[in-house]
Order: structure tokens, then sequence, then C-alpha cells
């Protein structure tokens, strides 16, 4: 039997072996009967479901793609594909469930992976994947978003084996109640962006929850202040040297947010379909105008060209191909798909469509957030435009 028989049209579950989908599937039942339940009053109340995070870390999916070469005991090796279908999963049911796991399964993941040096990594990569050392990636700052590269002001001032620490961050996903905090600051010395493992619990750290949120009210974002922190030569992360070693970072990642964008994707059509087929008005159900499968089979397009689109992308990756322009056409190309999507969902279910009662709502108004995170609609297609023109149209 097929996970995905509604929201995959051309079948790109083919592509996982029965051992992936069997775990897919334990991944669904616990979703549905734990998770679902809990989603709408945590969501209004701006609150994560803290009880769901232990019962997801045993379900075994946060064993990362490329540390797997050999199956260690009863775990299965974790394939690109496979880790996009398990983000894509999460994604169907909640986007902040998704951004909760690709938070430490994809950015802090990828800070250790790229950053760490390979003696760095053996002490800290088993404890990032079993979750034991729970880390945040924390670049975005109050004056500057999209224009980070240039505009990084936190600054890193060496004093013997120490590093004092001085700025502030925003927008940090799960900083709330992480261990450390990924801090990416410029060296006083020689102007390069170095990276830091931050003790959350730090002297000269405070961290701010951001409030009044509209869109993943569930995951908790921080605003960070770093006041003359001191942080050890040991806790830096010995391979970032330069701004581009973070770009190297942000790469990898953008595909996790299209595999994001995807699932939410899915998870509006599926409940938009679900909502068309049981309400009736005019003595017939809504699925039966003609209007309304237009609207339908709108939907099922764009998950179904986003769904290939990023399967494609992960093929790439998992060849070692990770070109800017490859995952930033990718987060743009499937976020525009996906604002459509949900908003063609949230017009079907009518005045329903605006209650958190039908699902749909949730996913319109989240995806507003994964609309702008790691890297706006403009900047991913700057990136592009770069790459096809020669020409950067975004340096200061
Ligand atoms: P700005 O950079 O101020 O941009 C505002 C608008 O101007 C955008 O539409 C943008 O595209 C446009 N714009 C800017 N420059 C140009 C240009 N040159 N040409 C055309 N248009 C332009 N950051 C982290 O470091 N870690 C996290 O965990 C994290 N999590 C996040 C979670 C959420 C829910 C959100 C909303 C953000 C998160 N971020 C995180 C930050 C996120 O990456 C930034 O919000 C994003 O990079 C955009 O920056 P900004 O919000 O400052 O917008």
């Amino acid at each position: 039997t097929r996970l995905y028989d509604v929201c995959d049209y051309y079948d790109a579950e083919s592509l996982l072996t029965r051992d992936e989908r069997a775990v897919l599937g334990r991944l669904r039942s616990f979703l549905d009967e734990k998770a679902r339940p809990l989603l709408a009053d945590h969501w209004e109340r701006g609150e994560f479901p803290a009880e769901l995070a232990q019962p997801l870390i045993a379900l075994d999916l946060m064993e990362p793609a490329e540390l797997t070469g050999a199956p260690d005991g009863d775990r299965i090796p974790a394939r690109g594909i496979y880790q996009g279908f398990r983000i894509f999963e999460l994604a169907r049911t909640d986007a902040s469930l998704a951004t909760w796991y690709t938070s430490q399964a994809g950015l802090f993941r990828t800070a250790i992976r790229v950053g760490a040096s390979a003696e760095q990594q053996q002490e800290w990569m088993p404890k990032v994947i079993d979750f034991s050392l729970k880390g945040v990636f924390s670049l975005t700052e109050p004056e500057s978003g999209s224009d980070i590269a240039g505009g990084l002001s936190t600054t890193a001032r060496r004093e013997g084996d120490t590093w004092i620490l001085d700025g502030a961050k925003r927008w940090i996903g799960g900083a709330v109640s992480a261990d450390v905090l990924a801090v990416f600051a410029r060296d006083v010395a020689d102007g390069q962006v170095k990276a830091f493992l931050v003790d959350r619990q730090a002297e000269g750290v405070t961290l701010e929850k951001i409030l009044h949120k509209t869109a993943l009210r569930m995951m908790q974002n921080a605003h960070i202040t770093l006041n003359g922190v001191r942080v050890q030569e040991s806790m830096r992360l010995h391979n970032v040297n330069s701004f581009r070693d973070v770009a190297a970072m942000l790469r990898a990642m953008r595909s996790d947010v299209a595999w994001i964008a995807t699932g939410i994707q899915a998870g509006a059509f599926e409940a938009a379909l679900r909502y068309v087929t049981e309400r009736r008005q005019f003595g017939r159900p809504l699925g039966s105008f003609q209007l309304v499968q237009e609207k339908l089979a709108r939907m099922l397009g764009n998950v179904t060209s986003s769904l290939s689109l990023v399967v494609r992308l992960t093929e790439q990756q998992a060849k070692g191909i990770y070109r800017d322009q490859d995952s930033a056409l990718a987060k743009m190309q499937v976020c525009l798909q996906m604002r459509e999507t949900v908003a063609l969902a949230r017009e079907v279910v009518g005045g329903n469509g605006i209650t958190l009662e039908t699902d749909v709502a949730r996913f319109h108004a989240d995806a507003e957030a994964v609309y702008s995170y790691e890297g706006t609609h403009e900047i991913n297609a700057l990136i592009v435009g770069r790459a096809l023109t020669g020409e950067s149209a975004f340096t200061r």
C-alpha cells in the first residue's frame, strides 16, 4: 500500500525502500494519534508541545544522511531522499514540527558538519544525532537579515585562549530550549566571520522569546543579546574562516526548506480535498462543482511539481553537487507554489478556512514564515539571477 496515495501522483515514494517506508508509516501513526490532537490548541497558545519531542527522537528520526555509511544495529542508513521524506511527512502534519526537526537535523547538524574540525565532530556529532546536545543556528541580526553577509555586526575579540562576543541575534528558532547556540560573529582582528558554540546559560547571554507571531506560532523564536560573553577557543568551529563557509552551510540547508514547503502543500491539499468531499452546498458535495475541481487540480499540480523538483535536487545533492543556484531555485519556486496552494486550499474551505479546526488555516498562516526564512523569495531569485548573468545584483 502507498503512504502518499493522494498527494504523490507520480509515485516519488517508490524511490524509498520498504524499511524506509515502514519508519515513515510509524511516524505517520504517531503524528496522527499523538500530535494532531495537540496542534490547534498549542498553535493558539504559542507553545511547542514539549511532550512530543522525546517520542519523536525515539522514532530514530534524527539520524542524518551523511553519517550513516554503515548501518549501526537496527538503524536504517538515512539516504538523502529518505531524509527529505521525513521532513515532508512532518510538514504534511505541521510546519512547526518540521521546523523543529530541521532546526536540529538540518541547521545545527550542518553547522557542525561543515564548520567543526574532525576532532570536534567526533566529540559533538553523536550528541547532535541523539539530541543530547541541542543547538540552534544564530546568524540573523536585528539590523541584518538578507544583508547578513556584509552586515553581520556581532563581534568576536580574542584574548589568549578566550573569545569575547558582543552583539545581538534575532529570530533564532528553538533557542529558548537549546543547550548551545552556534553564533556567527566577526573577528575584530581580521574582519572575517567565525563561529562559536555558546552555552545558552553563559554569563552575558540574554534570550527573549519573540511574541505576537502570526505564523509558525508553535515554534519559538528568540531575540538574543550577547554582552561580553566569554567562549573558549576549543568551542570555536575551527573550519569556519569566512562568510564563504557560512554560505556553504546555507546552500546545503535550503533544500530542507524546499521539502518543508512541499510537505505544507501536501497537508493543505489533503485537508481541502477531505473538506470538499464532505461539505455539501446546493444539494451536492463542493467537490462536484467545476470551479472547485479546477482548484483541486491546480493544488495537485503544484504539489506534484514541487515534489518532483525536491526529489531531483536531493538526488543531485546526494551526488555531491551543491551549487548555490540549485537550492536557491528550489526554495524560491516551491515557496511560490506553496503560497498558491495554501491560498487555494483556504478558498475552497470557505469560512472554515479561517478557523484552526480544518487544519487549512494553520498551514495558510504558517506558510508565510517559511516563505521568508532561509532566504526570502527576492534573495533566492537574485542568487539564481547572478548565476544566469554573472552579475551580482545585491552586493553592497
Ligand atoms: P529583510 O532582509 O529586512 O528583507 C525585507 C524585504 O526586503 C524582503 O522581502 C526581502 O526579500 C527584501 N529585500 C532585501 N534586500 C533586497 C534586495 N537587495 N533586493 C530586493 N529585495 C530585497 N535566522 C537565523 O539565523 N536562525 C534561525 O533559526 C532563523 N529562524 C527564523 C524563523 C522564522 C519564523 C523567521 C521569520 C525568520 C528566521 N530567521 C532565522 C531569519 C530569516 O532567515 C530572515 O528573516 C530572512 O533572512 C529575511 O531577513 P529579514 O527578515 O531581516 O528581512
